[in-house]
């Protein structure tokens, strides 16, 4: 068995170097264990964050996996089923169910596995909650979503759109922003290369915005009246040295009464079932697509970290053993 551990802590944007693979002798499995080998690993941006306080020099990467069972002595995950596990960037690993998720059962066999980490696991159910739960989105209001090409974002331009609202994203290649428009986003930009960003979303929604998805930095002014902003993530921040002191937001909160609120996928948890039914019927109806960016190999696993934390992938990265 092979795991990737973090060999020192990430200064700045993370080096190959700073990752180490190891072999480990994995115990037999017991009553009551099954013996997983991982067919997808995903990665996403909260290892970078995470490994910074909540790992020590050496611990195993952090991240969840689609893995199948190879050996059992537990009869609810039996020999071949596929499960959702989060132990980590591990080739296999021994454990018992209480730490598994199988995936949902009746899986379509034209749908890919890998999906269970992307549109139809953590990053799609993020993106439903954000949109329903917390900018409690309503049929023809203005969203704005960035990072609007990766996992999390497509789903939510995409459930934006089924729900009847107009849909603005913003994105960091020319090849993003094409496939944001097939996806069905109203308008979309390029904040690479927008020569104003401020023009860019004035522009793309003169009218505002009611609902804001954050995944990257703030973009206050363009708000309207009781607008609700769903803070989901900071990407643009996660690799910086020194802390932000961040933009002045109060006057804009104030006197346009906005709502902002952070939130964690984990919060709705009781729902993660019937909210993981929703996303699948979206999908195989055709309503929701997920382009994935796979990288082959548990070998290039830190590759492929690095890469989506660059803006390399177009919808969920994962990698494939
Ligand atoms: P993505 O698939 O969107 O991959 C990351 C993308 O972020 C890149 O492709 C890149 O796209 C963009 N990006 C990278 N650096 C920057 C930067 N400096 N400024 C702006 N954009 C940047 O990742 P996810 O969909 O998995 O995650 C998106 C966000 O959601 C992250 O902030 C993540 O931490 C957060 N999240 C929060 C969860 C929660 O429970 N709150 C759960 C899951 C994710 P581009 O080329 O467009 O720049």
């Amino acid at each position: 068995s092979k795991a990737w551990t973090l060999r020192q802590h990430f200064q700045g944007f993370p080096k190959a170097s700073d990752f180490h693979l190891r072999e480990e002798t994995l115990p037999q499995p017991k009553n009551g264990q099954v013996l997983l080998e991982a067919v997808f690993l995903s990665v996403d941006p909260y290892m970078r964050p995470y490994s910074q306080t909540m790992m020590k020099e050496g611990d195993v990467m952090i991240g969840s996996q689609v893995a199948k069972v190879i050996q059992s002595y537990n009869p609810s995950f039996p020999v071949g089923c596929h499960v959702v596990s989060d132990c980590g960037w591990r080739s296999h690993w021994v454990c018992d169910g209480a730490e598994l998720t199988p995936v949902l059962p009746d899986w379509p066999q034209d749908i890919p596995l890998s999906l269970a980490l992307g549109a139809i696991g953590m990053p799609g159910l993020t993106a439903l909650y954000g949109l329903e739960e917390v900018c409690e989105i309503k049929k023809g209001e203005t969203l704005l979503v960035n990072a609007a090409a990766g996992a999390v974002g497509s789903v939510v331009g995409q459930i934006a759109k089924i729900k009847g609202c107009r849909v603005v994203g913003c994105a960091g290649t020319d090849t993003k922003v094409s496939y944001l428009k097939e996806l069905g986003f109203d308008q979309v930009f390029n904040y690479k290369t927008a020569t104003s960003l401020e023009e860019s979303l004035r522009e793309a929604a003169p009218h505002g915005y009611d609902c804001y998805f954050e995944n990257t930095c703030m973009l206050m002014p363009q708000m309207r009246e009781y607008g609700r902003i769903a803070v989901c993530g900071s990407i643009s921040m996660y690799n910086d040295t020194t802390p932000q002191t961040g933009p002045y937001v109060h006057t804009h909160m104030i006197f346009k009464q906005l709502r902002m609120e952070g939130f964690l996928c984990a919060r709705w948890k009781h729902k993660h079932q019937q909210s993981l039914r929703r996303l699948m019927a979206w999908m195989t109806e055709g309503k929701l697509r997920c382009n994935e960016h796979i990288t082959i190999g548990f070998n290039n696993m830190p590759a492929a970290f690095m890469g989506m934390l660059q803006g390399d992938n177009t919808g969920k990265a994962v990698v494939k053993v």
